[in-house]
Formats: structure tokens, sequence, C-alpha cells
């Protein structure tokens, strides 16, 4: 299973703008990159448009989703995690998020009112390291 994420500063920075950028409301996007053990390695976050709009949910527009992996997938790589904002609570996964994540083998990234922070699903949401590089 995945215990660390690794992510540039360039892609925290962006992922903290997008928090900015559409608050009140969660912004989302995906994560490529490529899995190297227990390790997933960040290449880019790509933001998508969150069909929901809502302060406390959301969805990734489908088409830009298939789009991403599609591209990912050209260029080798694969969609490693997702990220979405929590614009006004703190950076732990809710009661949507826990059930969403269920059905999602990848690294959910949050960036919270708090800070970041990584889980996986595994049982039960488990942390995962997040290492700036
Ligand atoms: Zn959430």
């Amino acid at each position: 299973m995945i215990n660390e994420i690794k992510i540039s500063h360039r892609d925290i920075e962006l992922i903290k703008a997008e928090l900015e950028a559409n608050k009140p409301y969660e912004a989302c996007g995906v994560l490529v990159g490529i899995i190297n053990g227990s390790t997933a390695l960040v290449e880019k976050a790509l933001p998508v448009t969150n069909t929901k709009r809502t302060r406390t949910s959301f969805e990734l527009d489908p088409k830009e989703h298939y789009n991403a992996w599609n591209e990912a997938e050209k260029d080798g790589m694969e969609i490693v995690g997702v990220y979405h904002t929590h614009p006004v609570s703190s950076a732990v996964p809710s009661l949507w998020d826990r059930e969403t994540m269920q059905n999602d083998t990848s690294v959910w990234l949050i960036a919270g009112a708090d800070g970041m922070r990584a889980y996986v699903w595994e049982n039960d949401v488990k942390a995962v390291k997040i290492t700036e590089y």
C-alpha cells in the first residue's frame, strides 16, 4: 500500500492557489505520476472542474477526468491521486469523502484551511506522508 506521496513545491503552490481562487467552493483535480513501491511520485497536479461546485463536496468533471487519464497513459504515467480542497474546514476526510474513498485505491490529498494532508483507504482512513520536492 502507498504510505508516501512525493509532490513538487510548484504543485503544492498550485493547489494552494486553487484553494484560494475557488473559495468558498471546493476545488479538485488529479495527481498524475507514477507509483514506485509504496511511494506515489506526482509529476504534475492537474486542476479539474468541480461539477458540483459546493462548499462541502466535489465531483470531477467526467470528461476532463477521462482526458487527464488518457494523457497520463500516453506519457507512460497514471493518475496516482486526487486532490480537493476544504476551504472552510480542516484537511480531514468528510463523511462523503470516506464513502467515496472506499471505491478508490488512489491517494487522496486534501488541502484544508489548516494545511495539507494525504490519505488512502485501507479498511479505514490511513494517513500518507507528504514529501515536498
Ligand atoms: Zn472533502
